[in-house]
């Protein structure tokens, strides 16, 4: 009998021989906040964890699946359903389940953005933290990182003196970037200096558009640091 998995070697779904199968249901703790008063009530949900131990058919590699989802009230039959269900297709479908799988080998942003590896030791540090706080969804913290990038790209080019809406002039006066990309900055920055001051929780759509328009703009220059070799072989038109 086989189920269809992710296999972290093929890098897609194949189908992949179970070993073994092992659900866990489990109390565990939860709270509600109070909208008004800020209070938080507790409660009990039933945590359920489905193990599965699978070997990819196509390539021998081992991985383990762990669905899980969260249910209200103790309920022998919804449990009773969920672990059939799972025995027969090796997944529960319901929009409530969240699903992993180890290992997860290359998942990471970290790896497709390799141009990064250029950034000068703190700023490439500051970067793979921005990263992994965006894929944790720490959106918050990943944008107060971002703000952060900004604030030492700009110093490094221009310099530390005056306000910051003066540094960013600078940066427009220099040529270091465009007019669209002074609007776009004064925009992250606006919304870095909401998520520190004004209690603002950026999504995952802004936080994405933010870092992908910041690394468009530092990334530039290590991308393009080959150019000016490769000018060299191009041959020059002949003068008239
Ligand atoms: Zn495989």
């Amino acid at each position: 009998m086989h189920i269809w998995k992710n296999c972290w070697q093929c890098k897609h779904e194949t189908p992949q021989n179970r070993l073994s199968y092992v659900i866990h249901p489990k109390p565990v703790e939860g709270f509600s906040k109070d909208k008004n008063t800020h209070k938080a009530t507790q409660f009990w949900l039933l945590h359920i964890d489905a193990y599965q131990f699978t070997q990819c058919q196509k390539c021998g590699a081992p991985s383990l699946h762990i669905d899980s989802l969260q249910i209200k009230n103790i309920n022998e039959n919804l449990i009773n359903e969920i672990r059939h269900e799972i025995e027969e297709n090796g997944k529960y479908n319901s929009e409530a389940v969240s699903s992993i799988s180890y290992p997860n080998f290359g998942k990471s942003l970290i790896s497709e953005k390799k141009w990064s590896y250029n950034l000068p030791p703190e700023d490439m540090l500051l970067f793979f933290e921005i990263l992994s706080a965006y894929e944790k969804e720490l959106y918050t913290l990943a944008l107060s990182g971002i703000r952060t990038l900004v604030d030492r790209y700009i110093v490094r080019k221009v310099g530390d003196a005056g306000t910051f809406a003066q540094k960013l002039k600078k940066m427009l006066e220099n040529n270091h970037i465009s007019s669209k990309q002074y609007e776009v900055l004064n925009t992250i920055i606006d919304g870095g200096n909401a998520a520190s001051h004004r209690g603002f929780n950026p999504g995952q759509q802004m936080v994405k558009a933010f870092l992908e328009s910041i690394e468009d703009i530092i990334s530039l220059y290590f991308k393009t640091e080959q150019i000016d070799e490769l000018k060299k072989q191009i041959p020059q038109r002949p003068r008239k």
